[in-house]
C-alpha cells in the first residue's frame, strides 16, 4: 500500500500512447474549479490525478479558476482554494481564470455567427425547455433558428452592450435540435448576466456558459489531456464541437472517470455551503466538514490524504468509499511521527495520601514506544493528581480492572495506587478518590513483586495545562430506510462534544496544528483557531482503534 505513485490507471495508459504515439509531445492538464465553494474530498481525488499525471510524464498543470457564474463566485473561494491546493503538496504551472479568455471567448463566438454555427435567441428560459424535446422525441427548431449573420451580429453585440435584461436574449449554437444527444440541441453558448464579477467587475453583462467555455481554456492553455468526472460524458461531442467550430489551433481532448462518493458524506459544494449559511457548522474549514480545509483543521496530513487518494484508484466505475479507509490512512500516517502523551478528557481528582506533600518529582516517559527516535520527556508526579472518570467505578463489573476501592492499578509512567476511599459531594457525585501508592513500584525500576491487571493514565494536578477536547460525529445521521429525507433534517445534534480537561505540563507550548497521541484516546490535533494562552483546543482525528481492515 506504501507507494501506489507508479500503479496504473485508464487515463494514464492513455496518457502513455499518446507520448509514445507522439500524438502529444507533452502532457498538459489542469484542475478547474468554480470558486463558488471550498474544496472538498472529492475535489482532492481530481487534484491528485491531474498533478500526479503530469509529474509523473514530466508535463505541466494549470490550475484554472472555471469563474463563469458571477453571482456565486467570490475571491475568498478563489484564496482558498489555492491554499488547499498547496496543502496537499502540488504547485500549478500556471494560474489562469476562466475570465482570463473572455475577450477571445467573445470573439470566438463572433466567428461562430459568421460560420452560420450561432444564433440569438429571443425565447424565454420556459420555451426553450419545451421546445427541446425529449429523449425519446426530437427537440423544434426556434423560430430564431433562421436569423440572417447580420441581425445575429448585430443582437450579440448589443447583448454585450448591455440593452438587454437578463434572460431576454442568448446566444445557442446551431447544431442539430433533433440529435439524440440532448446537449447537441442548440445549447446556449452566452447568457445575460446583468452581476459583478470579482474579477472583471461590471465589464461584461454577458458570460459563457461552462460547456463553452471550458473546451476553449483548454485549448488556449494547450491542455491535452481534459479530466472530468463521468456527468460530462455526453457533452463530450459538444466540447469537440466547440474545439472544431471556433477553430482552436490545439486540439485537447476529454476524458471522464467516476467522481468519488464517500459513505456519509457530503460531497457537493452547494450542500456545504448551505451548512455554513444555516450555522449548522462554524464555518467551510469546521473540523466536521469533509473540506479539504476542515479535514486540515481536524488533523488529516496532506500525507494521508494523498495517500487515500491513490488507494482509491481512478476509474470509470460507480463506486462509494468507506468513510473509515480515510481514518485508515490518518493513522498510519500518525503512527510513528504523532509523540504519545497522556491527556485526561474528564478528570477526577485523585490525591495520593502517603505522598510526601510539597513534594513533586521527575519521571522519564518515551515519546512513541514504537518509535524509538523519538526519545523520551520527563514528566513531574506529585500527592495530586487527575485521572479519567472513566477509570474509576465504585461498583464495578466482574473483570472491570481499572480503580475501585480496595483494587491497584498501574498509573502508566509512574507508581502502583490504590483507592482507599472515596469523596462524594452533597449530591451524591464521587468529586476525589483517596489513594495510597507503593514506592517500590516505580515504573522502570524493575519492580516484580506482583502484578496488576489494569493501567491508566494520569495528569500530575499542580502543573496541568487546562485543555479543551472536541471530539466528533458524523455531520449526517445514518440513513435510515427513506433516503429521500431532506439532508437537514438528518443533521446530527451530537456532531461534536467538547470536554474540559487537561494535559501534560509539556504541552504548554503545543501549536496550531501539531499533532499527538493521547494516551487510550486517539490522534488529536491543535486547533488553530480556538487555541489561546488560557486554553488548548485539541481536535480529536479519529480514534486509535477500528474494527475496519480496508484489505479485507
Ligand atoms: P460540486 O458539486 O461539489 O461543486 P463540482 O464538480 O461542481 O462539484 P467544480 O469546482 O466544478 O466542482 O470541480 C472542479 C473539478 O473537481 C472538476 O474537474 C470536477 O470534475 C472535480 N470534482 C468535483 N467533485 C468531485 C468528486 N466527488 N470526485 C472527483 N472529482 C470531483
Ligand atoms: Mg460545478
Amino acid at each position: 500500500m506504501e507507494n501506489k505513485t507508479s500503479s496504473s490507471n485508464f487515463i494514464k495508459n492513455i496518457v502513455s500512447d499518446d507520448l509514445q504515439s507522439g500524438k502529444v509531445g507533452e502532457v498538459v492538464t489542469r484542475f478547474p474549479p468554480e470558486p463558488n465553494g471550498y474544496l472538498h474530498i472529492g475535489h482532492a481525488k481530481s487534484i491528485c490525478l491531474n498533478f500526479e499525471l503530469a509529474d509523473e510524464f514530466k508535463g505541466r498543470t494549470n490550475l484554472r479558476f472555471d469563474d463563469t457564474n458571477p453571482v456565486k463566485e467570490d475571491t475568498e473561494y478563489v484564496e482558498a482554494i489555492q491554499e488547499d491546493v498547496r496543502w496537499l503538496g502540488f504547485e500549478w504551472d500556471d494560474l489562469r481564470f476562466a475570465s482570463d479568455y473572455f475577450e477571445e471567448m467573445y470573439e470566438r463566438a463572433v466567428l461562430l455567427i459568421k460560420k452560420g454555427k450561432a444564433y440569438v435567441d429571443d425565447l424565454t428560459a420556459e420555451q426553450m425547455r419545451e421546445m427541446r424535446g425529449t429523449l425519446t422525441q426530437p427537440g423544434q427548431n426556434s423560430p430564431s433558428r433562421d436569423r440572417s449573420v447580420e441581425e445575429n451580429l448585430d443582437l450579440f453585440a448589443r447583448m454585450r452592450a448591455g440593452e438587454f435584461k437578463d434572460g431576454e436574449r442568448i446566444l445557442r449554437a446551431k447544431i442539430d435540435m433533433a440529435s439524440p444527444n440532448i446537449n447537441l440541441r442548440d445549447p446556449a453558448l452566452y447568457r445575460i448576466a446583468h452581476a459583478h464579477h470579482h474579477r472583471t467587475g461590471d465589464a461584461w453583462c454577458i458570460y459563457p456558459m461552462y460547456d463553452y467555455a471550458h473546451p476553449l481554456g483548454d485549448a488556449i492553455e494547450g491542455v491535452t489531456h481534459s479530466i472530468c468526472t463521468l456527468e460530462f460524458e455526453d457533452h463530450r461531442p459538444l466540447y469537440d464541437w466547440v474545439v472544431a467550430e471556433c477553430e482552436m489551433e490545439a486540439t485537447p481532448h476529454q476524458y471522464e472517470f467516476a467522481r468519488l462518493n464517500v459513505t456519509n458524506t457530503i460531497m457537493s459544494k452547494r450542500y456545504l455551503k448551505m451548512l455554513v449559511d444555516k450555522g449548522v457548522v462554524e464555518s467551510w474549514d469546521d473540523p466536521r466538514m469533509p473540506t479539504i480545509s476542515g479535514l486540515r483543521r481536524k488533523g488529516f496530513t496532506a500525507e494521508s490524504l494523498r495517500a487515500f487518494c491513490r488507494e482509491i484508484g481512478v476509474a470509470r466505475a460507480y463506486s462509494v468509499v468507506d468513510e473509515r479507509l480515510l481514518e485508515f490512512f490518518i493513522r498510519e500516517d500518525l503512527k510513528l511521527k504523532a509523540p504519545r502523551t497522556m491527556a485526561v478528557l474528564q478528570p477526577l481528582k485523585v490525591v495520593i495520601t502517603n505522598y510526601p506533600e510539597g513534594q513533586t518529582e521527575l519521571l522519564d516517559a518515551e515519546n512513541n514506544a514504537e518509535n524509538e527516535e523519538m526519545g523520551t520527556r520527563q514528566i513531574p508526579f506529585s500527592r495530586e493528581i487527575y485521572i479519567e472518570q472513566d477509570d474509576f467505578m465504585e461498583n464495578p463489573p466482574s473483570k472491570y480492572f481499572r480503580l475501585f476501592p480496595g483494587n491497584e492499578v498501574r498509573l502508566k509512567n509512574a507508581y502502583f495506587i490504590k483507592c482507599e476511599e472515596v469523596v462524594k459531594d452533597a449530591d451524591g457525585h464521587v468529586v476525589e478518590l483517596r489513594c495510597t501508592y507503593d514506592p517500590e513500584t516505580k515504573s522502570g525500576s524493575g519492580f516484580t513483586g506482583r502484578k496488576v491487571k489494569g493501567t491508566i493514565h494520569w495528569v500530575e494536578a499542580s502543573q496541568a495545562v487546562p485543555a479543551e477536547f472536541r471530539l466528533f460525529e458524523p455531520l449526517l445521521t445514518e440513513e435510515e430506510g427513506d433516503s429521500d429525507k431532506d439532508f437537514l433534517d438528518r443533521i446530527n445534534p451530537n456532531s461534536l462534544t467538547a470536554l474540559q480537561g487537561f494535559v501534560e505540563p509539556n504541552m504548554k507550548d503545543a501549536k496550531g496544528q501539531d499533532k499527538f497521541q493521547f494516551f487510550r484516546h486517539g490522534y488529536f490535533n491543535v486547533d488553530p483557531k480556538h487555541s489561546n494562552a488560557d486554553r488548548i483546543v485539541f481536535n480529536r482525528i479519529v480514534s486509535l482503534k477500528s474494527s475496519f481492515d480496508p484489505k479485507a
